[in-house]
């Protein structure tokens, strides 16, 4: 180690990595640390549980980002706890790391809101191995019922998703797509007609932050699909076979998504200061906590207050990037000896993916976008948000051979452990 100021950043998500972009040109030595060697492009996780897309096409292998910047190094660690009063990071493999400029970007974490069974047998959809996992388990239902029918008369092939947000829409669009177009044929001795994927979600809405339109856009769109709707609805447990309703309702199903609801990640209470709703560690207008000057929390992590609304922004890769870009050019003008900036988002408008030909997206101005159009415009921003030219190939061929043929060529589960 030099006498270079040292700047650590914890994740290699979008706030991480925009970072890490920005110090570029520091002239500091950069540690970036992430529990896995790839970076993980969450809003596709769904297409690698449905078998669109292959695990590849949504994760980066970080060092393709260290070798192109010469001041950085990355190390694949699990970061326990931030000593913000000695300046320390603990990580799990390694010797504690000393800083004298921290960047947080941890991301979250599911959160079960403590119903009962959804830890236990829930599938959440926030990382790589979460997609795997949930792609394997759902193939193995159906070849396990396809050797006992009994299984399907149980439910085995049922799917319940929670939550009518973009992560459950998304989920729900593209299994019933797996189910009504692929396994229809590859089971042929199955009732693959009679199962069922269902949205249950606790408003009377799906997509509550959208326009009207657009809800009832997306209501339409999965229905017809043949997703059934369960709104005003809530889960109230989960046991490996059945799924609980506040209604009273008992469903027969094997398989539970959980895509509603998210929380810090959990360092955050080691921070020993007072977290803001979800744990989100709460940032000061130039994105810095509270009396440390040289630590910054961006990302899904941070409770970020948005410069000109002055409301606090929501957990997007848009605002994570961003936060994270202004963080590294926060800690240049530091270097420099000049005074940080406020953060200013730019909002960039929101979208999602019900389907095939069915999108919908909303701009900035209040402006909406529905089917075709909106899933070209769906299609093109997540190609330039993809790290990397070979994830953006390989999504290009998952897509393209999927729009072409209907057929998901990744419906095949691989045993690490035979
Ligand atoms: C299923 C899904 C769909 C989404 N769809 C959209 C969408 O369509 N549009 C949109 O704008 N946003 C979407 N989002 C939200 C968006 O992906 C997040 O806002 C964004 O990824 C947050 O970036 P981040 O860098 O803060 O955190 P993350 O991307 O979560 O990155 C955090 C990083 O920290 C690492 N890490 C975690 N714990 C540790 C540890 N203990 N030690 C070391 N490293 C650790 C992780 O491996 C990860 O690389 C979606 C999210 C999900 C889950």
């Amino acid at each position: 180690m030099g006498d270079k100021p040292r700047i650590v950043i914890l994740g290699g998500g979008f706030a991480g990595l925009g970072a890490a972009a920005k110090l570029k040109h520091a002239d500091a030595e950069i540690t970036l640390l992430d529990q896995h060697d790839y970076h993980t492009f969450q809003p596709m996780l769904y297409q690698v549980a449905t078998a669109v897309v292959a695990n590849e096409a949504v994760a980066h292998p970080l060092r393709d980002v260290s070798g192109k910047q010469s001041n950085l190094r990355i190390h694949q660690a699990r970061v326990t706890a931030i000593d913000l009063a000695n300046r320390q990071v603990h990580l799990a493999e390694m010797e504690a790391l000393a800083y004298d400029y921290l960047i947080i970007g941890l991301g979250a974490t599911v959160n079960f809101f403590g119903v009962k069974g959804a830890a236990e047998h829930a599938f959440p959809l926030y990382t790589l191995p979460d997609a795997v996992r949930l792609k394997k388990h759902v193939l193995k239902k159906w070849e396990d019922a396809d050797k006992n029918r009994a299984l399907a008369d149980d439910g085995a092939l049922n799917i319940v998703v929670v939550g009518g947000g973009p992560t459950g829409v998304e989920s729900a669009g593209a299994l019933i797509e797996l189910y009504r177009g692929n396994f229809v044929k590859d089971y042929p001795d199955l009732p693959a007609q009679a199962a069922q994927v269902l949205l249950v979600e606790n408003r009377l809405e799906l997509l509550s932050m959208f326009k009207k339109d657009i809800q009832a856009y997306a209501k339409k769109a999965l229905t017809q699909r043949g997703v059934t709707l369960k709104l005003g609805e809530g889960v109230v447990e989960v046991e490996p076979t059945r799924v609980h309703l506040k209604s009273g309702e008992s469903v027969k199903a094997h398989t539970l998504v959980w895509g509603a609801g998210l929380q810090a990640h959990p360092v955050t209470q080691t921070l020993g200061i007072e977290l803001q709703k979800g744990g989100r560690v709460p940032v000061g207008l130039d994105l810095t906590v509270a009396g440390h000057p040289e630590v910054y929390a961006v990302g899904d992590i941070a409770w970020i207050t948005d410069n000109n609304t002055h409301e606090i922004l929501p957990q997007l890769g848009g605002v994570a990037l961003q936060s994270g870009e202004h963080a590294g050019d926060n800690i240049m003008r530091q270097l420099r000896g000049k005074a940080t900036e406020p953060f200013d988002y730019f909002d960039k408008g929101i979208m999602a993916t019900i389907g095939r030909g069915a999108a919908v997206a909303q701009l900035p101005g209040g402006q909406t976008m529905k089917g075709k159009t909106a899933q070209l415009a769906w299609a093109g921003v997540h190609m330039a948000l993809l790290t990397g030219g070979d994830s953006r190939a390989k999504t290009a061929l998952g897509w393209g051979w999927t729009t072409a043929t209907r057929k998901r060529t990744e419906r095949i589960s691989v045993d690490t452990e035979e």
